[in-house]
């Protein structure tokens, strides 16, 4: 049953639009690159941001809120860190409307213009850096673990939803530290807490690495990330953590007196995640009918559809569902009773398998004069009945469970076979044409040799994976375009 969405084989891109549209994700505004995030994909994105802010407070983190504006000289403190934003920054450069006295509306006052320029915020280092400097004066006062949930904005110029907006919702984690030591270990655990994320909540397996120097963070010493594969072959980067170094301790000179008497810069990291993981949900998952969401970030876990002739039959249905839906709700299992009398049920099947609803059930005269239930799960369309007694719960349950798990499985699966070793640079270019996915690949570690690469074949390097992250990638061996020495094979794909 296509229902009009384009296959994924015939077109990917259209196809993604699609789903977002019909399961009433989000759609485009009035504003170029920005959407409107919609309450069912809003749903998915609270489910995100509460399992991430659990997991950031477990590891010692507490949340503030820093301004939305930021003076244009905060952000020329740091050189490569303006460098790497300036071309996306939107920046209010008045305060105040006026009507035009031609009456033609209204206009922009000229007599408004602020003294300094401020930049919406594309990322919040300079604006914390700058309140830091103020909160640490001693070893005492360290470390500061601090996480933001805001709305950012980068101008880009070519945009697709969720997956690169130009305003998009996420959080920042900025945390100071005495050591370098330290903060290096704070950029791994987080890397770690993405990716322990990814895989057990979004079930999207994740390679964990480094950026190569062109694709680090503007401002940064080091960018750990976590890349992902979706089904069309694009390689999607699905977090990043960043060891800052002292460089934005120096640029707002935020020193602390040591435990030895002496004076120091301030050790800094920052991490962050955006709406763009529900376009990773959804671009790992979906298919041809619709949405697939893992259970555990579902808005919606169970739905229960009647199955009935006559206002009599329903309501004895709907006495049981009350039963069933009480037990599921006791085991923290979200639960609808779809029991609309404007829709067939066929057509709620279609609804709420578009939307991705792991498990549906069904209940007609037949199952409540048998005991049973017609239990269907999403991710494989498989159907059975179960027993509607005092154990359906626990098996909604495990069934939940088994559906996180199998699509976690089906996306390594996905993922095994679409990473190749390639050794020389016509079967690179050969395996990025038919196949895509991951390339492992002998990198000579140099900038121009990284640039060529994608010059010729629009691939670029997601990262140098960390050791124990891909078999084999660890060996030396020669660069497959350049021949030189390699230290180890890097993840190339072509990317989001
Ligand atoms: P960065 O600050 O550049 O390291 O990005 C932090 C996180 O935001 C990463 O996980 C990115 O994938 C994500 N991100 C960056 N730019 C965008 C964008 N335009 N739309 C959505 N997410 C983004």
């Amino acid at each position: 049953m296509s229902k009009g969405i384009p296959k994924r084989s015939e077109d990917y891109s259209l196809w993604y639009n699609e789903i977002i549209k019909r399961a009433d994700l989000a759609e485009n505004s009035g504003v170029r690159g920005c959407m409107v995030i919609k309450p069912y994909g809003f749903g998915i994105w609270e489910a995100m941001r509460d399992q991430l802010d659990r997991m950031f407070k477990q590891t010692g983190h507490v949340n503030a809120y820093f301004p939305l504006f930021i003076p244009k000289s905060y952000l020329s403190k740091e050189a490569s860190h303006v460098e790497g934003f300036a071309k996306e920054c939107a920046v209010v450069t008045h305060y105040r409307l006026k009507n035009a006295e031609d009456g033609s509306g209204v206009i922009v006052d000229p007599e408004a213009k602020l003294e300094e320029e401020l930049i919406v915020r594309p990322t919040s280092e300079t604006v914390i850096w700058s309140t830091y400097k103020n909160w640490i004066q001693s070893y005492r006062d360290l470390p500061l673990l601090i996480n933001q949930w805001a709305n950012v904005v980068r101008w880009e110029m070519r945009t697709r939803l969720f997956l690169r907006t130009a305003e998009f919702l996420w959080q920042e984690g900025h945390t100071a530290h005495a050591t370098s030591q330290e903060a290096i270990a704070e950029t791994r655990q987080m890397l770690d807490v993405y990716a322990r994320f990814a895989e057990e909540w979004m079930a999207l397996p994740v390679i964990r690495g480094v950026k190569s120097e062109s694709e680090r963070f503007a401002g940064a010493v080091d960018t750990y990330c976590i890349e992902a594969l979706m089904q069309d072959g694009k390689a999607l980067q699905a977090g990043t953590s960043h060891f800052l170094g002292q460089n934005f301790a120096k640029a707002f000179d935020v020193k602390f007196a040591t435990k030895e008497g002496g004076l120091d810069l301030v050790w800094g990291t920052s991490w962050g995640v955006s709406t763009r993981l529900i376009g990773a949900l959804i671009m790992a998952h979906s298919d041809d009918q619709g949405l697939v969401l893992p259970p555990r970030l579902a808005p919606l876990q169970v739905v229960i559809v009647p199955i009935y002739k006559g206002e009599e039959q329903l309501a004895a249905i709907s006495e049981k569902v009350a039963e069933i839906k009480q037990a599921l709700l006791a085991r923290g299992i979200s639960v609808r009773y779809d029991d609309r009398d404007t829709e067939r049920p066929g057509f709620k099947f279609a609804e709420w398998e578009l939307k991705g609803v792991p498990v549906r059930l069904a209940l007609g005269q037949r199952d409540l004069q048998n005991g049973t239930i017609e239990v269907a799960r999403r991710d494989t369309g498989e159907k059975q009945s179960m027993a509607a007694d005092d154990n359906l719960a626990s098996a909604i349950e495990a069934l939940l469970a088994d559906i996180q798990q199998s699509i976690y499985e089906k996306a390594l699966a996905f993922r095994q076979e679409n990473t190749h070793v390639v050794n020389s640079w016509d079967e690179f270019t050969q395996v990025l044409e038919e196949k895509g996915g991951f390339l492992l690949a002998h990198w000579d570690g140099t900038a121009e040799t990284e640039e060529k690469i994608k010059e010729q074949t629009k691939a670029t390097i997601r990262c140098i994976p960390l050791p124990g992250q891909l078999e084999g990638t660890q060996e030396e061996g020669a660069c497959v375009l350049t021949g030189k020495p390699s230290r180890q094979r890097v993840v190339f794909a072509r990317a989001y």
